[in-house]
């Protein structure tokens, strides 16, 4: 909650003239609790699951041959039954485990000190945050992954995650409930080292989730924007990861490439690849190769 009651006294209060997002901001937030702004993250992940995987939902359902040529594991259609069974699914561990982490986790948000009042953070601070947020999530959540593939884990909680060997938009979230909390520290771990504007903490949760139904969304799209990010995994590279599942001892990474060229698990993905770039350059890589051994 803000500690101002009008616009005049946050202007008088910050000594300039609000900006047009820090008046939105003003008129969302003034009389909404920092528990009611930090709950706002379960309902931003829930939100933004519903709608996000859509248009791969359509595409699948569709069979739109122009874009059929894009998806990485061609001869696997997924049902809308199939589908709606992965959403229940998801929507219900979000219930039963995020939802009451977001509640208990709430004073260890306010003891880090993620603030919620004005000024908004300025477009650098937003950005470098996003960086630092990613490049810590990235490289632990590696180790997290890598773990989950040990005999134990990978029987009693990943094998959920693997279950779908065609991963799909929906199927990015579906895991056993365990698991979305223990890859969730990592995705939380920048935010409380290097603690920002609530908005921020939003938005850094919305990308994050954006990035995973994209990665696991079965289509390699040539015009994604995503293709410019240096050393970025994308659908393909995870892709890969599902369809070997529980055996794969490579790409283990969630959103870039590197620790994967560092650990050496890159090396059957990139072997596979070259063999099948010798045999024809033109060659889409995608799961039609995988099965030539
Ligand atoms: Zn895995
Ligand atoms: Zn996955």
């Amino acid at each position: 909650m803000l500690p101002y009651q009008t616009l005049d006294e946050s202007k008088h209060a910050l000594g300039r003239n609000l900006t047009f997002a820090e008046t939105l901001w003003f008129n969302y937030s003034a009389k909404k609790t920092d528990f009611v702004l930090h709950c706002h993250n379960t309902l931003f992940l829930c939100l933004f699951y519903s709608i996000a995987p859509i248009p791969f939902v359509l595409i699948e359902l569709s069979g739109y041959k122009k874009l059929n040529k894009y998806k990485i594991q061609p001869s696997v259609n997924k049902t809308l039954l199939e589908m709606f069974k992965c959403y229940k699914y998801v929507m219900w561990t979000f219930i039963i485990a995020v939802g009451p982490l977001q509640i208990i986790s709430y004073p260890t948000i306010k003891w880090l000190g993620i603030r919620t009042g004005l000024p908004l953070p300025s477009g650098w601070e937003l950005f470098w945050h996003l960086i630092v947020y990613v490049i810590i999530e990235d490289y632990v959540n590696y180790w997290f992954h890598r773990m989950l593939h040990n005999k134990w884990a990978f029987d009693n909680i990943h094998k959920v995650h693997h279950e779908y060997k065609t991963p799909i938009a929906l199927a990015a979230p579906y895991a056993h409930w365990s698991e979305i909390l223990i890859l969730g520290f990592p995705a939380f771990l920048g935010p409380a080292l290097v603690p920002g504007h609530i908005t921020t903490y939003w938005l850094w949760f919305i990308l994050r989730q954006l990035e995973a139904i994209e990665t696991h969304s079965g289509y390699e799209l040539p015009w994604s924007p995503t293709k410019y990010i240096p050393f970025y995994g994308g659908p393909a590279y995870h892709d890969y990861h599902h369809y070997v599942g529980g055996r794969s001892q490579g790409n283990f990474a969630s959103v870039f490439t590197y620790c994967d060229y560092i650990y050496g698990t890159i090396k059957g993905y990139q072997y596979k690849k070259r063999m099948y770039e010798k045999i024809s350059p033109t060659y889409t890589f995608n799961s039609q190769n995988y099965k030539v051994d």
